[in-house]
């Protein structure tokens, strides 16, 4: 078995991840998160906002799962959110023609499909159920289409990313944040993407959970005012040119944006936010890295892409956030779909001074020739060019009538005017996280199977294997196992108020009676639950309980009314266990 049939095996048989609809057969690109799986992803959401929205300040808002038409009109996905799709001509199974094409060139992405075809012929590539011929490629829109109301009603999508709900909310957003930039909004929730043939398991999803960040900037300012206190993080860049040499960089994020690899700071502090939060959900620094979208590969309005992979065992390096600076791209889409104004006013450090024609239109004399007109010729003329200015006679529409307007009727003049800002259409710097890949790979990589030697477990044998699942302590479904020695009253009464205690506060605690004391340990080890409190005799004669650290096995006593926030500590990493077996801060 590889790490992820070991991963998957060990999450299905104790309910992290379950195949949806199992009871009637099971539907590729779907699974269902199992009373482990639901606290595990509930931990990982809660840590990126911690890093989010508690301390970068981008709130949380909540969007419908269901978009309108105009939305992915305006974002693009109607048009161009497909993927290559080719049939089997015999067994009718769909692929994705540039998977099928993957170990003949060095890059499948961004193919034209006459290129896939073409490809698919000369390798001769046949399907791998049958060992048919396969059709043309053609696209494959990957939205999920539904209508909203009964009837033919109106055309609605699932929504493929949570992107899309907060450009749609910027006035909103804008007047939230008191039209300050930077400022940025975040979405947790459910995307939908009919993939075409998802054959990775939790890696490639029908519906998955994307946590976004949409972050507005000045487009003219895209230093970041915390920089400095990120610059000097080291981190392994996978760069366009890195990728032509097939060689990593590691570097630190200040010289990756001065000598001009990483666009701009924005971006940069956005890596090693990503990065911070990837590290502290326990995956391995050395498994990590950020590559560069190549020109052909981005985006045509994106300024610079980044993805974090990860590797794993089967899947090589997977792309797990995107990180990229899209411009005013979206604005400016929905502004156009909207007939919207999505801009902002950015006050000036110093007001400027600039020279304006100056256009005083003279209601005296538009009033009795326009009556009620007379307003709207007046805005009119005020918004004449000055080539027109000279004329003796002007042409302008108005209500879509024209009307002809003399040289007598305003005056004009330069002015020397004071500017103290202007109207911008913000940058959008976007990092998005899809947390199911992450999940996996927190599992696949706190995953150890060991061989104990000289196991100090009260139960396990020499040539003992255990399966244990290292996650961080705050990353942790179940955060500790509360373990009566033996079933006995006697023991078993203190364990149940030693629950009550760590359950108030807020403690995760799971509770086991049944086996032997080294099973217990075994079984709650393999789920990753960092620390089990055994009440044994002891217990009833001084009050203290043992606390047995998943990793090392150690076990120490600890008071019964220190437990709970010893506990607490430890699961927040205030304290841990020394190489010695003690606390230590
Ligand atoms: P994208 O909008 O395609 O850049 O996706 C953003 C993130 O969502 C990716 O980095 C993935 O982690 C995740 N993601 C995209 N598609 C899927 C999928 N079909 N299943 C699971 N996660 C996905």
């Amino acid at each position: 078995m590889d790490r992820y049939e070991q991963v998957i095996e060990l999450a299905k048989r104790r309910g992290f991840l379950w195949n949806s609809f199992e009871l009637y057969g099971g539907v590729a690109g779907f699974y269902d998160y199992g009373p482990l799986g639901s606290t595990l992803k509930r931990r990982i959401e809660d840590i990126w906002r911690d890093i989010y929205v508690i301390n970068e300040g981008f709130f949380e808002i909540e969007c419908p799962t269901i978009g309108i038409e105009e939305v992915f009109l305006a974002s693009g996905h109607l048009g161009g959110f497909s993927d290559p799709l080719c049939e089997c001509k015999e067994c009718g199974e769909a692929y994705r023609a540039d998977h099928l094409v993957e170990g003949h060139v060095e890059f499948a992405d961004g193919l034209k499909n006459k290129e896939l075809d073409g490809l698919i012929e000369q390798h001769d590539i046949v399907c791998p159920e049958c060992g048919g011929k396969f059709g043309c490629t053609y696209e494959f829109n990957l939205m999920f289409k539904t209508s909203i109301g009964p009837g033919e009603g109106r055309k609605g999508y699932m929504r493929p990313e949570t992107a899309q709900g907060i450009f749609i909310d910027f006035q909103r957003l804008a007047r939230y944040y008191r039209e300050k930039l930077p400022f940025g909004a975040t979405q947790i929730g459910k995307s939908f993407r009919n993939e075409i043939s998802p054959r990775q398991g939790v890696i490639r999803l029908r519906e998955f959970t994307q946590a976004e960040a949409e972050i507005f900037i000045d487009p003219k300012d895209k230093s970041h005012p915390y920089f400095k206190e990120v610059e000097a993080t080291s981190i392994s860049l996978f760069s366009c040119e890195a990728q032509e040499s097939g060689t990593i960089e590691n570097t630190t994020i200040k010289d990756a944006v001065s000598n001009g690899t990483i666009a701009h700071e924005f971006l940069g502090y956005q890596l090693a936010l990503t990065q911070s939060f990837l590290l502290r959900l326990g995956i391995k620094p050395e498994y990590l890295r950020f590559r560069q979208h190549k020109k052909d590969e981005m985006a045509h309005y994106a300024i610079d892409c980044w993805d974090a992979e990860i590797k794993t065992d089967r899947f090589g390096w997977i792309e797990t956030v995107g990180i990229a600076d899209r411009t005013d791209y979206d604005l400016k889409a929905h502004s156009n779909v909207s007939n919207q104004e999505l801009s902002i006013y950015v006050e000036y450090d110093e007001p400027i001074t600039t020279k304006e024609m100056v256009i005083k239109p003279n209601m005296g004399k538009l009033g009795p020739i326009f009556k009620g007109k007379a307003k709207k010729v007046a805005e009119a003329i005020k918004g004449l060019s000055p080539k027109e200015l000279d004329k003796n006679e002007i042409r302008l529409e108005v209500d879509g009538e024209v009307v002809v307007v003399s040289s007598d009727l305003f005056t004009y003049s330069e002015q020397t005017v004071k500017v103290s800002g202007e109207n911008i259409i913000p940058h959008v710097i976007e990092p998005s996280f899809g947390i199911d890949r992450i999940l996996y790979c927190t599992m696949e990589h706190a995953f150890e199977s060991e061989l104990l030697e000289d196991s100090t477990d009260n139960d396990s044998l020499e040539g003992d294997r255990r399966n244990v699942l290292k996650f961080k302590p705050e990353v942790a479904p179940l955060q500790v196992a509360v373990l009566p020695l033996l079933t006995r009253n006697e023991l078993i009464q203190p364990a149940r108020e030693i629950i009550g205690l760590l359950r108030r506060r807020g403690l995760m605690v799971d509770y086991d009676v049944s086996g032997t004391i080294g099973r217990r340990y075994r079984r709650n080890d393999e789920i990753g639950t960092p620390y089990s409190v055994t009440i044994d005799y002891q217990t009833l004669e001084d009050n203290t309980v043992t606390v047995r650290d998943r990793d090392s096995m150690d076990q120490i006593r600890v008071d019964i009314v220190d437990l709970s926030e010893t506990l607490y500590k430890l699961i927040k990493g205030d304290i841990i266990f020394s190489e010695a077996g003690e606390l230590v801060t």
